[in-house]
């Protein structure tokens, strides 16, 4: 399809999980048509994310809409889930003079294959991500804080051997933490309220989006080990 470098423009978004859904705001208010939208609008609607598949059906990752716009391009799409929640206008078509749209859906599977060794890594610790796995609760005194209130503690300290890894880290309060100090939680007389644990990156991937669709939020929960922890 031949047409003028005229970039890409978002123009609506689908429905975001109710349950899992937080800042962002009504879906009626997404739904906007290809008027012109207010730019805090744009703004939320770049934070949606696809679900990134390979053509077995296997997690891979979120992408943005760019991202799978080029899958599109690049004729590189296997099979899709989902009504389209993105319409995308891209440039004039000289020969036409029609401007192209495409239509995302909220789950893409690309063409090939995903090595083994691409599955299922283990999710980046980051502050972030630690605090949401222990749902923003400091895990000595368990209330909750906000993000900037919230350290990461070493159960077992560095400076006596423990490890930067996630089964040894957890949310803890600055009072907690400087409380605690350089004790284990037996030394410091602080019981640890969960036991911290490794996210799969199912969980991670539910953990670090926080604008999931409801089609993806479904596909992902189908994807959990029957046992898994749950996950508000
Ligand atoms: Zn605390």
């Amino acid at each position: 399809m031949e047409t003028d470098r005229a970039p890409l423009r978002l123009v609506h978004t689908g429905t975001p999980d109710a349950n899992h859904r937080r800042g962002l705001d009504a879906p009626s208010t997404l739904s906007t048509g290809p008027r012109p939208i207010p730019r805090n609008a744009i703004e939320r609607l770049n934070s949606v994310r696809l679900l990134s598949l390979d053509a077995c059906g296997r997690v891979l990752d979120w992408m943005s809409w760019q991202d799978a716009a080029c899958l599109y391009a690049r004729d590189a799409v296997a099979w899709t889930l989902g009504e389209p929640c993105l319409r995308v206008h891209g440039g004039t078509s000289r020969l036409t003079g029609e401007q192209s749209v495409l239509d995302l859906p909220p789950i893409i599977a690309a063409r090939g294959h995903a090595r083994v060794s691409a599955l299922d890594p283990t999710p980046t610790l980051t502050n972030a991500a630690l605090f949401a796995r222990d749902s923003y609760l400091c895990l000595y005194c368990g209330q909750h804080f906000n993000r900037p209130q919230l350290t990461r503690d070493h159960v077992h300290p560095v400076s006596k051997g423990g490890r930067d890894i996630w089964e040894n880290v957890v949310s803890a309060c600055f009072n907690c933490n400087s409380r605690k100090g350089n004790r284990t939680p037996q030394q410091a007389h602080m019981p640890l309220l969960a036991v911290p644990f490794r996210p799969s990156w199912i969980e991670h991937m539910i953990l670090s989006n926080r604008n999931i669709l409801a089609d993806q939020m479904a596909f992902l929960r189908a994807q959990l080990p029957k046992k898994s922890r749950p996950i508000s």
